[in-house]
């Protein structure tokens, strides 16, 4: 080419906008689509070591028999009572703590056991196995105009699974998970059927919810549901200190029906800035709108791994998520679409690194007290340091009555917090020691923690989170005699 052709050229590359801004979109994409978006490799697997969604606890069990029709589970349950072995119930396996295998043993896997059984538009109930997901129940229920009560922010968990830890979400209204099961059937330890109400005088549901399963397996539930209502969005920026006169107004006001907030943790604004978001009642109810699929899983892990560097580019990254959120404001969206957050964005899979969820319950008259005694016990800037926070979402819950190890005695907030560690020894430590502490300050304010994950706190302070422990160990020993149901989480706190 001649060097004036060249230079010719060049110009025209430099004067046509639209062919920088072609290639700025190539740049772009082929950015976004070089992140990976890989899977965690956990699960169940009878050759080589089990685990479950951290895999911090990667055990070898015996064997592991998929879900098939109920007398086939029933006769396995008559026989672990013969035979002396144990049984652990698998879902999803969301849960951290072990909860779903034990060495050595047999882990009884239900996601194959999720069929719809009836669906009655009229009394707005399902029946369902309780193997199926929460994508499952939405996809079939959606097209009667019908929405569930409660559920957590995504519907990638089974029906089972959640109810067995009493799960909770973004609903304000309806109460605790376990509320809104009509009815269910059960295989009890022992090996019997049988069909209960919350009114059974034997409460077998006190139990088996929030039973991390061991109280039997939870074979189908009629759950009541609701209307597919749509909503408006609307959000508000807050310091963290407007937050309880904020939500008491919230609570009162009948039209809002599902709310969250989230917590700053960058360093400029660390636990002082929030923003909401509420769900307020538009009167329209919603048979058409599809359900939504996951979308912009790449660019949302491209902003989680800005904020994952801490410093500044956390501050960068609170400041955009601030934007991102105010363009929600007056959005319309389905009850049914609310209740389908986005996960595939959080996948985190560095070599020697884990990100693990727990969860503070703090009462919501303390809320204000308790996160500014937090802000001694932890570093404003973990940029520097092994253990790192990445979110706080604030969710309530409110008073549990249906549920024997309760983590609402009174109505909460629930504090959702995202940490990443190391995996050598001294990483793992500090964290537990971290953890306790703020176990610690959470019990000062008459709070606790949640059961479903990791267990870095020590054996008293799940005692003096659950004091009902003592009882459920007790009827434990009496309806499962033979200890058929067992699981690492049960083995390490009881
Ligand atoms: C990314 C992420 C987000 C989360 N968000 C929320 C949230 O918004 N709100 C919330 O409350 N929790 C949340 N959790 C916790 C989650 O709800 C629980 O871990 C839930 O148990 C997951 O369901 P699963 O199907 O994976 O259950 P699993 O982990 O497979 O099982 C959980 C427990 O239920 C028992 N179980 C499973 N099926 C049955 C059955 N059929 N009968 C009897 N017992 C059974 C198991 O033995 C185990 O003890 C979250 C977890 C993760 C990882």
């Amino acid at each position: 080419m001649e060097p004036s052709q060249l230079k010719s050229n060049k110009q025209v590359i430099h004067k046509n906008p639209w062919f920088l801004g072609i290639l700025l979109c190539i740049f772009v994409v082929s950015v976004l689509a070089s992140i990976p978006i890989e899977k965690r490799k956990y699960g169940l697997s009878q050759s080589n070591l089990t685990t479950d969604y951290t895999g911090l606890l990667p055990e070898r069990i015996k064997k592991i028999v998929k879900a098939g029709d109920r007398s086939e589970i029933q006769e396995m349950v008559k026989e672990a009572n013969e035979m002396g072995y144990h049984i652990s119930i698998a879902g999803l396996q969301h849960s951290q703590g072990g909860h779903t295998y034990y060495k050595d043993n047999v882990v009884l896997d239900m996601k194959t056991f999720n069929k719809v059984l009836e669906i009655d538009k009229q009394n707005q109930t399902i029946k369902v196995e309780s193997g199926a997901s929460w994508e499952e129940v939405q996809e079939a229920i959606q097209p009667y105009g019908l929405a569930l009560k409660v559920t957590q922010s995504q519907s990638i968990f089974t029906i089972g699974g959640s109810l067995s830890v009493n799960a909770h979400g973004r609903d304000i209204r309806f109460g605790p998970m376990a509320g809104t099961v009509r009815e269910m059937t059960i295989l009890t330890p022992t090996g019997e059927i049988k069909t209960v109400t919350r009114n059974d005088s034997e409460e077998w549901m006190k139990y088996v919810f929030g039973g991390y399963g061991l109280f039997g397996v939870i074979l189908d539930v009629t759950l009541e549901l609701t209307e597919n209502d749509v909503y408006t969005i609307h959000t508000e920026e807050l310091k963290t200190n407007e937050y309880e006169d904020y939500f008491a107004n919230l609570i009162r006001n009948d039209d809002t029906s599902m709310h969250y907030a989230r917590v700053s943790v960058a360093p400029n604004s660390f636990l002082d800035e929030m923003y909401v978001i509420d769900y307020i009642k538009t009167g329209k109810v919603d048979h058409k709108t599809p359900l939504k699929k996951e979308r912009g899983a790449r660019i949302g892990k491209l902003a989680l791994d800005i904020g994952r560097q801490g410093g500044s580019l956390e501050d960068l990254f609170w400041e955009n998520q601030k934007l991102l959120i105010k363009s929600l404001d007056g959005d319309e969206v389905t009850r049914n679409n609310a209740m389908r957050g986005n996960s595939a964005f959080m996948e985190f899979t560095k070599p020697g690194r884990v990100e693990v969820l727990q969860e503070f319950f703090i009462p919501v008259e303390h809320y204000e007290e308790y996160m500014s005694d937090l802000k001694r016990i932890l570093p404003p800037n973990d940029k520097n340091d092994d253990f790192k926070i990445h979110n706080i979402t604030v969710r309530y819950a409110a008073k549990d009555d249906y549920t024997y190890l309760n983590y609402a005695k009174e109505d909460m907030f629930g504090l959702v917090i995202l940490i990443q560690h190391g995996l050598k020894e001294k990483e793992i430590h500090n964290a537990k020691t971290i953890i306790q502490e703020w176990t610690d300050l959470t019990l000062k304010h008459g709070g606790g923690y949640y059961l479903p994950y990791y267990h870095y706190q020590s054996k008293e302070q799940f005692r003096k989170s659950y004091p009902s422990w003592e009882m459920f160990q007790e009827e434990k020993l009496i309806r499962d005699p033979n200890g058929v149901f067992q699981n690492i989480f049960y083995d390490y706190y009881f």
